[in-house]
């Protein structure tokens, strides 16, 4: 373990952006003072974004859940549906996927993001027949979705290997990969959580296939569910190691476990302050990812206004559907002038972002501020059945 003196000798030398170990990253993850952690983090931000570190950015995004059957059975899962409850599982038609495209579009949104269970009959060829069909009818859209989970299910239904599933979507009409399914890569703790999913070495080498093919990707980490501190920090190893060799991670997203309405109940979740000092130690660690993401569905918006600070430079999506989190009982939510006013209160200017993280608009003028009285209006006219809101057009935010 790494005495005081040298703690903080490793904080000064993370801070000025010089590379730090596995142990020295632990070391820090437990016992560096928080608001050195956030301060240290905070610098390595600013010097990577030096003349625009006054910027937080957002995106808008509509998360398209197509299909809440699933093989997988994960047992943090409050979502799925196994395929034997045929009174509990659905499939959106196409027609239903597009009409969810056109609303994003319509909305503003410019990124949709295909999220489902591992549904026993959806090869390849079901992914290429909805992307071609998005692409053709919403050219605009980036499909930013799936992750490597999703690749070695429907190759492995449709009896083709990884490479080929992922040549093949990509080209139907994926741009990029969310990254899901990453939960915890370390084998204990993935184990034990999700002791159906690919290991966690071939989650990391389909995302390297990806990477290879030019396809881009996201990367994420499911905390709280029980895993241990020195996994966690194996977590980050494990994809700075592969980041290395491609860059082909746009953006790190830790989330936090949300207990409700599933199979884990009783473990413990990460608490705040765990979840500031991932962010933090991901910013020092992690040095060849750009992004680090406040999630704050999970967490909340004072904790993702704090997470600004802790070495986030961007705090993801309005949504304009999310079932998946919500679904285990994250809460927290807002629209798009929530989360303005949100990055102007954490001290930094907000800007719409793409899905590749340029800047779309840059709301320099509190004056200026969008007052989306087309959202709202849409809202109001309609998503209300039956008195209540229509759950898929709630505005949702997280990651
Ligand atoms: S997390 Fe995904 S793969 Fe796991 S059970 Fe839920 S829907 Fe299925």
């Amino acid at each position: 373990m790494t005495e005081k003196a040298d703690l903080q000798s490793v904080l000064d030398r993370a801070a000025e952006g010089g590379r730090i170990t596995p142990e020295e990253a632990l070391d820090l993850y437990r016992d560096a003072p928080l608001h050195a952690l956030g301060a240290a983090a905070d610098a390595v931000r600013r010097r990577r974004y030096a003349g625009t570190e006054h910027i937080a950015t957002y995106i808008i995004e509509r998360n398209i859940n197509y299909t809440n059957v699933c093989v997988t059975a994960c047992k943090f899962c409050a979502f799925y549906a196994p395929p034997k409850a045929e009174d509990k599982g659905w499939t959106r038609d196409l027609d239903d996927i597009l009409r969810r495209c056109a609303e994003t579009v319509e909305l503003g949104g410019t990124q949709i993001m295909f999220q489902g269970g591992h549904h026993p009959d959806f090869g390849v060829e079901y992914y290429e027949e909805h992307f071609s069909a998005i692409k053709a009818a919403y050219p605009q859209l980036v499909i930013h979705s799936l992750g490597a989970s999703e690749v070695e299910h429907m190759a492995r239904i449709s009896k083709v290997s990884a490479k080929e599933a992922i040549e093949r979507i990509h080209a139907a009409g994926l741009d990029s990969f969310a990254g899901a399914g990453a939960e915890l890569l370390p084998a204990r703790p993935r184990k034990a959580i999700a002791p159906l999913k690919e290991s966690g070495e071939r989650w990391l080498e389909i995302m390297e296939i990806a990477h290879n093919l030019g396809v881009e990707s996201t990367s994420t980490m499911l905390m709280g569910t029980g895993e241990t501190n020195a996994e966690r920090i194996e977590h980050l190893r494990m994809i700075r190691d592969v980041q290395d060799r491609t860059g082909g991670f746009r953006a790190f997203i830790p989330y936090t476990y949300q207990p409700e309405n599933n199979h884990l109940k009783g473990r413990t979740q990460a608490t705040l302050f765990e979840y500031l000092r991932m962010i933090a130690i991901a910013r020092l660690f992690m040095d060849n990812i750009a992004h680090i993401q406040g999630s704050w569905l999970t967490t909340g918006k004072e904790v993702g206004q704090l997470s600004l600070h802790y070495g986030a430079d961007d705090l993801g999506s309005i949504m304009l559907e999310e079932n998946v989190v919500s679904s285990a009982g994250a809460k927290h939510r807002s629209n798009r002038m929530e989360i303005i006013d949100l990055i102007r209160k954490a001290g930094r200017v907000p800007a719409q972002r793409a899905t590749t993280y340029e800047h779309l608009v840059v709301h320099e003028d509190p004056a200026q501020d969008p007052v989306d009285e087309r959202v709202q209006s849409h809202i109001s006219s309609t998503a209300i059945e039956g008195g209540t809101a229509h759950p898929e057009l709630k505005l949702l935010a997280s990651n």
